[in-house]
């Protein structure tokens, strides 16, 4: 079901994945998808390659007429300065990426990402004007100890920018519902699990931002999405589209993704 105020989003996130090499034959494969000229109404797909693939990406991707935009995965708060090993949003406007990921469940417990520092990546990127995706979502642990809600809640407030902060800026936000245990396990949430989560986290943005903004705002669910699965998941009524990992890498699968995404 595709919600008219929303529409739908099909985001692919390569991980560190397909370098330049592999991001062309990406490329030259999907393109022979001729459907994926013809934007559909209502529709936006998009892909995040490692850092060294952008370039090649957005190159690739308008040279073959595709509607794919690129985002990265992660992206500095400043705009630059002594940051040894990051890459700012401004560095990513310039090669012409306009999305970007933040807070990956990857991000947060491999590489220590907080909800405080989620929050300053996204407030900047959303002044810099770009599409922005928060992930959010509870450990195997959590859910069985019943603390989902309250993880979601504490991963909102804390990590979401405030609707004083960001109501006048040029950016946009997305949220993205990703339990951890769904991630690269093969192990799906249940259309009613994803939905039951979709529909709090939904009912809390309407207070941590505004009930009008809660229900324009795109929520995506991520965990183990495939070609098989995506249209049950799309059917419930609080889920706006999907991101993806181990399906978005072949060209045939997140081919098949999209093409769904188009019949809807
Ligand atoms: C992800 O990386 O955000 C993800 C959901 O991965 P996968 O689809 O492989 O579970």
């Amino acid at each position: 079901m595709m919600n008219p105020n929303r529409g739908v989003l099909i985001a692919g996130n390569w991980k560190m994945n397909h370098g330049v090499e592999e991001t062309r034959r990406f490329f030259d494969t999907i393109s022979h998808q001729t459907s994926f000229s013809t934007p559909s109404s209502g529709l936006r797909v998009c892909l995040f390659p490692p850092y060294l693939s952008l370039s090649q990406a957005i190159e690739y991707s308008s040279r073959t007429g595709s509607v794919i935009s690129i985002g990265a995965q992660n992206a500095h708060w400043e705009k630059k300065g002594a940051f040894t090993g990051e890459v700012s949003g401004m560095m990513l406007q310039e090669v012409g990426v306009s999305w970007v990921l933040v807070g990956h469940s990857e991000r947060r417990q491999l590489f220590g990402e907080s909800n405080t520092t989620v929050h300053q990546r996204a407030l900047s990127l959303l002044e810099q004007g770009f599409h922005v995706i928060i992930c959010i979502g509870e450990t195997l642990k959590e859910r069985q100890e019943g603390l989902t809600e309250k993880v979601l809640q504490e991963q909102i407030e804390k990590g979401v920018p405030q609707i004083h902060l960001i109501k006048d800026l040029p950016g946009e936000l997305i949220l993205a519902y990703e339990p951890v245990w769904a991630i690269g396990t093969g192990q799906t949430a249940t259309s009613e699990q994803a939905q039951a989560a979709h529909q709090w986290i939904r009912h809390v943005l309407k207070t941590h931002l505004s009930p009008d903004l809660a229900l324009r705002t795109q929520i995506l669910y991520g965990g183990s999405v495939t070609p098989e699965n995506l249209s049950t998941l799309l059917q419930c009524s609080d889920i706006d589209g999907a991101l993806v990992g181990g399906a978005s890498l072949k060209p045939e699968s997140f081919a098949s993704l999209i093409r769904q995404a188009q019949a809807l």
